[in-house]
């Protein structure tokens, strides 16, 4: 029998090789390759442009954007957080010396139960850090209202959400900061990356840049103790060359999820991700439930998806407070340490042929 072709969860979006090829080419003209040469000031303002905001910093990666967010605000004590996430964001919390306190999550959108950070307040909590997760929103009114009543500060990652908007505003607009990650595996990507966004007002500007650069504040001031996590120049060029066709790429995406949505929403025990009101999603993941009525468990499905090359992702499992680092201390969770055995991330990317989609969405209905 023929081989049956690969298929991975994701596919980086690159831009045309002559494309990219035609961007770097700038760089030679100045041999600036980092430290905010002109790619990574031309990309700066692009972002504040897409995502509709004053304020942009941007790093060398998601991850240590959102430990600079977290080191900015000058937290202390407990940050309550979801368990439900990639591991960077409750590593990011730890790595500041801060204790991630786990609330469970909501059983629809997979984002912090809101009904539930309340009894987890105490007086050493400063922040909160939900997670957009999948471009899910977090209901994010009433994370505002919890937050003002409590004084406590508000660090979004959404590094599953560039682009997404919620009632006609960019989700980059809510909290004190949000973070998005341009991974090569992300909607939007610059190889590796990542920005902060928050108001303009808030003057965090100088502060981050500080943070990204060694805490060098200009050539005789040295003012803060920071690390280096700069964007480069090629890591700019990529971005540039990926923002100019991101729109179209979430079109083709929706064509996608559109697609999937049509060939499993009738297959018994399989359960969609949750259209959301108000929101207009970039089509990043598309996450399926295995319920019990289900003949497979999620790890069969898993495995038969395997047998025929498609290579779909447990995402996320363990719940970040059931791995090894956090399990001792970590407060429990039920809904995320169920919702984490179930739950399979099916390949998703704007290239994704229709054929392959109707090949992936057979053998989950015909379970063989
Ligand atoms: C990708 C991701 C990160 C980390 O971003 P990097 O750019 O890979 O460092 C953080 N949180 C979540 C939820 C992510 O998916």
């Amino acid at each position: 029998m023929k081989e049956e072709e690969k298929i991975f969860v994701t596919k980086s979006s690159i831009p045309e090789y002559e494309e990219y090829c035609s961007k770097i080419k700038e760089i030679w003209n100045t041999s600036l390759l980092t430290n905010n040469g002109k790619l990574h000031e031309e990309l700066t303002e692009k972002i504040k442009e897409y995502l509709n905001i004053g304020g942009v910093t941007l790093f060398t990666n998601g991850h240590l954007a959102l430990e600079n967010a977290i080191k900015a605000l000058e937290l202390s004590g407990e940050v309550i957080t979801t368990p439900f996430t990639f591991v960077s964001t409750t590593h990011a919390i730890t790595r500041n010396n801060l204790t991630p306190v786990f609330c469970d999550i909501d059983k629809d959108t997979y984002t912090i139960d809101t009904n539930k950070i309340e009894e987890l307040i105490t007086d050493k909590t400063t922040a909160i850090v939900p997670v957009h997760v999948y471009g899910n929103v977090c209901d994010v009114e009433k994370i505002e209202e919890i937050a003002r009543k409590h004084n406590l500060k508000v660090i979004y990652d959404a590094a599953h959400a560039f682009g997404v908007k919620y009632k006609g505003r960019s989700i980059a607009s809510y909290g004190d900061i949000a973070m998005f990650s341009f991974h090569a595996t992300k909607v939007f990507n610059t190889i590796e990356g990542g920005c902060l966004a928050y108001d303009e007002n808030k003057d965090l500007t100088l502060k981050l840049n500080g943070l990204k650069n060694f805490g060098i504040k200009n050539e005789d001031i040295i003012d803060q103790i920071g690390g280096n996590a700069k964007m480069n120049e090629f890591q700019a060029a990529m971005g540039l060359c990926n923002v100019e066709h991101l729109d179209e790429n979430i079109e083709k995406r929706k064509k996608v999820y559109l697609m999937y949505r049509k060939l499993l929403e009738d297959i018994k025990g399989i359960k969609l991700n949750i259209i959301q009101r108000d929101v207009i999603s970039n089509y990043a993941y598309f996450p399926i439930l295995v319920e019990d009525s289900y003949e497979l468990s999620r790890d069969e499905l898993y495995e038969l998806l395997k047998s025929h090359n498609i290579f779909a992702r447990k995402y996320f499992y363990p719940a970040t407070n059931e791995i090894d680092c956090y399990i001792e201390t970590a407060n429990k969770t039920p809904v995320a340490h169920d919702i984490s055995r179930r739950i399979l991330t099916l390949p998703m990317y704007a290239d994704l042929e229709e054929k392959n989609v109707k090949r992936i969405c057979k053998i989950i209905k015909e379970k063989k």
